[in-house]
């Protein structure tokens, strides 16, 4: 009898503790998915759709987090299929899926900002239990998500307005620099070949207000990428973000195969957000990823009777990372940004 109940002990024992995180319960080797609640506060709850892929092996875990901005459609629609595809049999490690963050913002369609609370999730972190909507879905994604993960990609596109060429953002902020060269390394590894370098993200945990930069300062090597456009899910972006993921789960050998790095990134240090000077109609007069002089005419913006209020032109020559691509236009808002490549730094 002792010894059945020794041995009953250490079958119960050995079973690995299952990971729970909102609905989604999996234990090694499995796949789930469910919801973390964001309950009612100030303003309407809300939910967000997550799943866990847990590999059979243990190893890092990364979170894969899409819909930050709401119209970004095509990483939500990758992350769909890497949910599909992704074997827990051939995993090492764990794979974090946030299907869409910014559920108002999706079903809503907006783009930057919340229907519910006018703000832009990606500006309110790491959050707040008892702020708004947006301020309690980033509490929750810091604290259910981005705790438990090792490594981070935030996934956007161009959002529902804008005509954007594929990049990623990589921000070594000199603080860590273990995180700075993985991130740097991770950039190469999902495959835009194009590398915005930002190096003026905030470097307080208390206000880290990015995804991407919650993690980097938590010592998580972390991107914000960017592949997609106008609010369609584009087969070939859908497939690129899909790609970037099984591309980087091979570089922390998490999956069989060989990784692969970009062999010759353009990297950019010198970019800028094109921001519009007046409210009114926009027409852009350029196209995503095209090559541009200093002074080239990038867009007109009018009155709303058709009158030129403004021509819109390039501060230095470089590449049209994206260019807003339907006519509304508020003061203030971006009409485009622009990057100076610069070779192998
Ligand atoms: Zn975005």
């Amino acid at each position: 009898m002792v010894a059945l109940v020794s041995a009953l002990l250490l079958v119960v024992t050995q079973q690995p503790a299952p990971l729970t995180i909102g609905s989604g319960v999996a234990r090694p080797g499995q796949a789930a998915s469910g919801f973390i609640e964001v309950p009612a506060g100030v303003d309407a709850a809300t939910r967000i759709p997550i799943s866990i892929i847990r590999g059979a092996q243990a190893g890092p875990t990364v979170a894969l987090i899409a819909g930050t901005h709401g119209s970004e459609v095509a990483p939500i629609v990758a992350l769909q299929r890497v949910r599909a595809t992704l074997d827990p049999a051939v995993l090492r490690g764990t794979v974090l899926i946030v299907h869409v963050a910014n559920m108002p913002s999706f079903l809503g369609r907006t783009i930057y900002y919340s229907p519910i609370d006018g703000k832009n999730l990606n500006r309110v972190y790491p959050g707040k239990a008892d702020g708004t909507v947006s301020e309690r879905i980033a509490y929750a994604i810091t604290n259910q998500i981005i705790e438990r993960a090792d490594y981070l990609v935030d996934i956007h596109s161009g959002d529902g307005n804008e005509s954007l060429r594929p990049y990623t953002y990589w921000s070594p902020l000199r603080m860590d620099a273990r995180a700075d060269s993985i991130a740097r390394e991770m950039a190469l590894a999902w495959g835009n070949d194009h590398i915005v370098i930002d190096t003026v993200r905030p470097r307080s945990p208390q206000a880290s207000v990015y995804t991407q930069n919650t993690a980097h300062i938590r010592g998580k090597p972390a991107l914000t990428t960017e592949a997609g456009y106008l609010g369609i899910a584009a087969e070939d972006m859908v497939q690129r973000n899909v790609d970037g993921v099984f591309r980087l789960l091979r570089y922390f050998r998490m999956l069989p195969g060989t990784a692969e790095l970009v062999r010759q990134p353009l990297f950019f240090e010198r970019t800028e957000v094109l921001r519009s000077p007046a409210t009114g109609v926009w027409h852009p007069k350029v196209e995503r990823g095209q090559s541009v002089q200093k002074g080239a005419l990038i867009g007109v913006l009018t009155d709303f009777f058709g009158t030129t209020v403004a021509e819109i032109r390039a501060p230095f020559g470089g590449i049209v990372l994206y260019v807003v691509g339907t006519p509304a236009m508020s003061q203030g808002e971006p009409m485009g940004m622009i990057g100076e490549p610069r070779l192998e730094r």
